[in-house]
Parts: structure tokens; sequence; C-alpha cells
């Protein structure tokens, strides 16, 4: 099995690997890497970006998925030149990890937030550039009347930089991610070392789409 480097460290942004596998999908080429720290669009996170260098050439990595336990970086071309024998550095952008990284740790912090909320139940997080949000089921009239009251708890808990803690088994690679002072939860994504990387974190606008109700956020 592939060794997911994102979930031991987010802040690993250049890697040595070798390519295992060259492939195909849809059409769509694909290099699979004996070891990764691209992180595959997934749990509502969107992929790393980034290259895969083999001496002077440089591959651009257009897409990353997960299939089959297989972390897949999609490419345009699969050049000649390239070598199976031969070392790769891996190298992802580190303002979109660490970007991805914050929203979607934010989501968590609300999540959390909203779960203390007798009435809420989160059921699911989306975090990405373009828009990020937990949906939650429940009453909507009350999470209204506590908007300010959640604000303040986001503000206080950034303010006081609550430690992310991560317990993993390298075996499964299963992972438990845990907010200081909040319950444990599944998870593969990637996150920051504390809450206060994350910046400011608003909550924009709460609405009802089809029985669910959409809380958005955006940091900054
Ligand atoms: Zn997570």
């Amino acid at each position: 099995m592939q060794n997911y480097k994102y979930l031991q460290d987010t802040y690993l942004f250049n890697y040595q690997s070798k390519i295992i596998q060259i492939g195909e999908y849809n059409e769509l080429k694909y290099l699979v890497l004996e070891d990764t720290i691209f992180y595959p669009q997934g749990g509502g996170q969107e992929s790393d970006k980034g290259y895969i260098w083999q001496g002077d050439m440089k591959i651009k990595v257009t897409d990353v998925r997960k299939h089959n336990d297989q972390v897949l970086h999609f490419i345009d071309e699969i050049p000649n030149e390239i070598d199976l024998l031969k070392e790769v550095t891996i190298e992802i952008d580190k303002e979109n990890r660490l970007l991805n990284a914050r929203l979607h740790t934010a989501g968590h912090l609300l999540a959390n937030i909203l779960e203390s909320i007798p009435t809420l139940i989160p059921t699911k997080g989306h975090q990405y550039q373009s828009g990020s949000y937990v949906e939650c089921l429940g009453d909507i009239t009350e999470l209204n009347l506590k908007l300010e009251e959640i604000q303040k708890v986001i503000d206080q808990n950034i303010n006081d930089d609550l430690k992310i803690l991560t317990q993993s088994d390298l075996e499964t690679n299963h992972r438990f991610v845990q907010i200081q002072n909040y319950s444990p939860v599944g998870c593969g994504g990637t996150h920051v070392k504390s809450l206060g990387e994350i910046g400011k974190l608003t909550i924009n606008k709460i609405k009802n789409k089809k029985g669910k109700i959409r809380v958005s956020y955006s940091i900054s």
C-alpha cells in the first residue's frame, strides 16, 4: 500500500519518491507513486496542486483522486523519457495546501460548535475555495437566534489557539482528528496545527436547502 504522507504532515511540501505505476483511466493518464504528499480530492476537500519532477523534467499534476486505495496523479501526457527506476521529487503548491487545510479545519470547528446545540446535527462538510459550508439537520430558527453566540465561541476558540490533535493507525490509515476541548472525529483530510492559523472565521449565510440547513462560512 502507498504511504500517504499528507496524513502525517500538513507542512510537508516536497518529498522524494518513485513512480510505481503508469496508467490510464477513462483515457486520462496518471502516475502512481510509492509515497505521496498529494492530497486527493475527497471528504469535501479539494486536491493539492503541484508537480512531479524527474531530473529536469517537470510534470504538471492536473488532478489527484483516490481510487481503490491508490492515489492517482493525473497528468496531460506521459513523457517518453520517464524512467520507473529513477527517483522523483514531488512538489505541492504550498499556498494552496495551507488554504485548503485552514478551510477544512475551520469546517471541523464550525461543525463541532453546531453539534453542541441539541437541536442541530451536522451531516456534511464542504470546504472549497469557491465556497465552504457545513450542512445540518435541525431547527433553523434556533440556529438564527444563536448566531451571535456561535460567532463568539468561534472567535474565542481561535483566539485561544486550540490545538488540533491527530491519532493515526499507520497500518489501516484510519485517523482520528480532534480539536482540543471537542470530540474526536474520523477524518483523512489535511489540518492546521492549531486554530490560530485559520485567521478570522466568519459565518456568512444560513439558508434552508431542500430541508437541510446550509451554514456558509469564509476565512480571511
Ligand atoms: Zn478533517
